[in-house]
């Protein structure tokens, strides 16, 4: 059986014990039945994987120790998504797959037509851990608390080009070759799409690239998992060996 991998928010090296929490001390004894003895994998995004031995068992508390180093830490790219976040189920489906996808920094905006006020960055980052957790990455992408896209872009760094999902574009795509490598963003819009005064703003951004993504209009939760697989494939750490 697959190793369980854990996500812990601790230094990992040789002969640490580490406390579980209370939540992590539960899941290992009442949901996956572990004991002392057994051995799970941990990472912390930033010390690569480590086999660790499970030291203490309660229901409630616990200990293990790191026993060796099973993987190297491996980052993603340095690709954002920035995505106006919609109904409460694909907003989580969203941030689950980009962690999957291997999003460096998921960033939740507010435009004009976005529905939702308010989102729980908390849990967020709790479904970007569990995503990991199972994909087998050792980086946990941060989610940062729901921003106005007006504001981003204010104080945009434009070393950071834009790649943005602009939907009156719909029909034949083109390919990302010819657009270099480096620090860059995604853009996805809301339901309702982008607003007239977003589509002149953005379009008067010189670091922006406006794209089609084909003939069929996407749900947002397609829009965001179909451009993370383009730029990961042209761009990005699908090309690595
Ligand atoms: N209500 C809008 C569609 C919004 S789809 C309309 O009918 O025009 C939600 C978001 O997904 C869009 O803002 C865009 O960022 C992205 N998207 C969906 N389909 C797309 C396509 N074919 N090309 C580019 N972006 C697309």
């Amino acid at each position: 059986m697959a190793k369980i991998r854990l996500f812990i928010d601790h230094p990992l090296a040789l002969g640490q014990g580490i406390a579980l929490s209370s939540d992590q001390a539960h899941y290992l004894s009442s949901v996956m039945r572990q004991g002392p003895g057994d051995e799970i994998l941990l990472f912390n995004g930033r010390d690569g994987e480590w086999l660790a031995r499970i030291e203490r068992l309660a229901k409630r508390n616990g200990e293990v120790a790191p026993v060796a180093q099973t993987a190297p830490q491996m980052n993603p790219p340095d690709l954002w998504l920035l995505f106006a976040p919609i109904k409460k189920a694909r907003t989580d489906f969203i941030v689950e797959k980009a962690a999957e996808m291997g999003a460096a920094r998921i960033l939740p905006v507010q435009t004009e037509f976005t529905n939702s006020e308010r989102i729980r960055q908390d849990r967020l980052q709790a479904h970007a851990i569990e995503a990991a957790e199972q994909c087998g990455g050792t980086y946990v992408p941060e989610v940062t608390d729901l921003t106005p896209l007006s504001r981003l872009l204010d104080r945009w760094d434009a070393g950071r080009r834009i790649l943005w999902a602009d939907e009156s574009r719909v029909g034949p795509a083109r390919t990302l070759a010819g657009l270099s490598q480096g620090p860059w963003a995604v853009l996805i819009g809301p339901e309702g799409g982008f607003s007239d005064s977003e589509r002149r703003r953005l379009s008067g951004m010189d670091c922006v690239t406006p794209i089609s993504l084909g003939p069929r209009i996407l749900r947002a939760d397609t829009a965001a998992v179909a451009s993370l697989a383009l730029w990961q494939s042209e761009l990005g750490d699908w090309q690595r060996d």
